[in-house]
């Protein structure tokens, strides 16, 4: 199923929007869930919600148990057009409404196209861009940055051995595989990104930097620190993405190439294990 209703939420959601929920324990229950349909109440579950969400394969779906009934529509249902959206800053009170109004919502929005979904971590936008890099599908869907349409092509942008004349003034999802370098005197971390790039004639290996504060700065901070440590131990490589900018610094006559994390927050940061 492409879209569920949430008992918990009181929204009709995606099964990326209802993962990122679960994840930050607004919802709990990954059995709570039915059809998106007025007047039925199918039970549809969130599969893969409690695995890992760090492995590049993963990917949550809705499955449904229950009857739907009969005069339910949903088998009809075709794909949704629908526009992510990637929401910087804090949570939005939600609005007030009952099952049934929720549910008609969507079914107006999705009729007219004005469907969006709006994500506040770049987990989910990154569990679709897995998905449609599989399937070949990255020109044909879009999301909304900083008030900028974008396809998800450009949305996110490989560092592994690229060359680049130019990097653009706005926040894009860089990417690479890299180590997690734990730093010996502080409970800081350094990236390394494993492969050269180019830009402008320059050759770099890009870092990225999150200090303590940053760690501290975000959600579920103690997951995260025991994360970055098991991947430093380990000396694992990993795929790291980053929604932010690039800058280059120049400390003691060599310049580095620099990620720089928006807002310093984890939640704009996605790192999965390589398998
Ligand atoms: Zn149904």
């Amino acid at each position: 199923m492409e879209v569920a209703y949430s008992i918990e939420y009181e929204k009709v959601l995606d099964p990326e929007k209802a993962y990122e929920l679960f994840w930050e324990g607004y919802i709990k229950d990954f059995r709570g869930f039915t059809c998106p349909e007025e007047g039925c109440d199918a039970q549809v579950t969130l599969a893969n919600a409690r695995r890992e969400r760090h492995s590049m394969k993963q990917r949550p779906n809705f499955r449904c148990y229950g009857d739907h009934k009969n005069s339910c529509n949903h088998i009809k249902e075709k794909k949704v057009k629908c526009l992510d959206i990637l929401i910087l800053g804090d949570r939005k009170q939600k609005k007030k409404m009952s099952k049934e109004e929720a549910k008609k919502k969507y079914q107006s929005e999705s009729k007219s196209g004005k469907r969006q979904s709006e994500y506040r971590t770049i987990m989910p936008i990154v569990n679709k861009f897995i998905r449609y890099e599989k399937s070949n599908d990255l020109e044909s869907y879009e999301i909304l940055n900083q008030g900028k349409k974008l396809k998800y092509s450009d949305m996110f942008l490989d560092l592994d051995g690229q060359s680049y004349d130019f990097f653009t003034d706005y926040n894009r999802i860089y990417y690479g595989t890299a180590r997690v370098v734990k730093n010996a005197e502080k409970d800081d971390f350094i990236l390394f990104f494993s492969k050269k790039l180019t830009y402008k004639g320059e050759c770099y290996k890009p870092t990225a930097y999150i200090s303590k504060k940053i760690i501290d700065n975000s959600y579920k901070n103690k997951l995260w620190q025991k994360e970055l440590l098991s991947y430093a131990e380990k000396k694992q490589l990993v795929k790291v993405f980053i929604y932010g900018k690039p800058t280059v610094n120049e400390i003691k006559d060599k310049t580095y190439l620099n990620l720089q994390i928006c807002r310093a927050k984890l939640d704009l940061v996605d790192i999965r294990r390589v398998d």
